[in-house]
């Protein structure tokens, strides 16, 4: 079987650190390691719409960002290939089909979209759209036979609702669709990046991130402005470095070249965290080496995006030779689906 690996984001406003570590980092590893047979990376403006239906401009503007994001952090056209979401209009397609294999209940049952229905405050006014975002997600992946599926934990759910699709679908007309396995990392506190304010999760809709393309000064800002343990007041506190955002992006981030270049008077990250647990470690201290960490992240980050921004012609040439390419993918998985649904009326 070949590999084939997909992935998405939602043009929703810029890539943040979340993104990062979750699912950009895994993507380039892949790309670089190069054992796939096809590699795709989309811009997901349609599943966008679905919640910022009444915001067309936010979205428009935030396809840009995100593929400058992609090429800043080392996607390279030359293997992936790169695409918006709506360009392709086999998607639509195959999500018609599909809405016949999923009941309403198992839709609301869905963990991640119970949870964006409360944070986005629909209460009983959901737009159907959103609640089928999951199945039109089901055709994103098995348009392009995807076999795998870099993401944060948040879309396990979604890759469940793709595998039943997939195995309802060939059950009923016949082996057609190629099952896909989500991929998350292996470091735990990756699987879904808390935000600066402490919250669960780091996410464009709850403004609390820090994007890939924040300058120093407001890296600096951010970090230092860090929720942490709020029992931690004195210095000389015992702290808790679990449910402590500082301690977890250092858990993402940090190596121990940081600390023999940045803080030598600790060997690595545990040494640090029993200082911190046991007191007499101040937050200030923390978080000005998260800092330094983070900056190292993003300096040849920073250095890529400028490039590509200098050169937005050949941003949109690459989006529109992935769309074009894309597009042939889809168009062939479609016909493969209508053939086997005895719907391919004129072949
Ligand atoms: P929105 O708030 O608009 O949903 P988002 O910040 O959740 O935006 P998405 O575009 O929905 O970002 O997610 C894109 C990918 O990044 C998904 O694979 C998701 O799992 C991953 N991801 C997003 N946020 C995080 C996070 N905080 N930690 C780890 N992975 C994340
Ligand atoms: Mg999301």
């Amino acid at each position: 079987m070949k590999k084939i690996i997909l992935t998405g984001d939602r043009p929703t406003g810029n890539l943040h650190l979340g993104h990062y570590v979750g699912s950009l980092k895994n993507r380039v590893k892949l790309q670089d390691e190069g054992e796939f047979d096809e590699m795709y990376v989309f811009i997901a403006d349609t599943q966008a719409l679905t919640d910022n239906f009444n915001n067309p401009k936010k979205v428009r503007d935030s396809v840009l960002g995100v593929v400058l994001d992609y090429l800043s952090v080392g996607l390279d056209p030359s293997k992936v290939t790169i695409f918006i979401q709506s360009m392709i209009s086999a998607l639509p397609e195959l999500t018609m089909y599909y809405m016949n294999l999923v009941t309403l209940a198992r839709l609301e049952r869905n963990p991640t979209v119970k949870s964006e229905i409360k944070q986005k405050e629909f209460g009983s006014s959901i737009p159907v759209g959103f609640l089928n975002y999951p199945i039109s997600q089901t055709a994103d992946i098995t348009a392009f036979d995807a076999t795998i599926v870099p993401v944060g934990d948040d879309q396990l759910p979604m890759l469940e609702q793709a595998r039943e699709i997939v195995r309802s679908f060939n059950n009923i007309y016949g082996e057609t669709l190629v099952e896909p396995k989500a991929m998350i990392p292996d470091n735990e506190v990756c699987r879904r990046l808390p935000g600066t304010d402490g919250k669960a999760k780091m996410s464009k809709s709850l403004g609390n991130c820090i994007y890939l393309k924040d300058d120093s000064e407001t890296v600096k800002k951010k970090v230092m402005s860090m929720y942490t343990d709020p029992n931690h007041l004195r210095v000389e506190d015992p702290g808790n470095t679990k449910d402590n955002p500082v301690f977890i992006y250092l858990e993402a981030l940090s190596t121990d070249e940081h600390f023999k270049k940045y803080l030598p008077e600790y060997k690595n990250l545990d040494e640090l965290k029993s200082h911190y647990e046991k007191g007499g470690l101040g937050d200030v201290k923390v978080k000005r080496f998260l800092y330094d960490v983070i900056e190292d992240t993003l300096r040849p980050i920073r250095e890529k995006r400028k490039y590509y921004e200098e050169n937005v012609d050949l941003v949109y040439n690459i989006l529109k030779e992935g769309s074009k390419k894309a597009n042939e993918k889809a168009n062939s998985t479609l016909k493969r689906v209508k053939k086997a649904m005895l719907i391919d009326y004129f072949d």
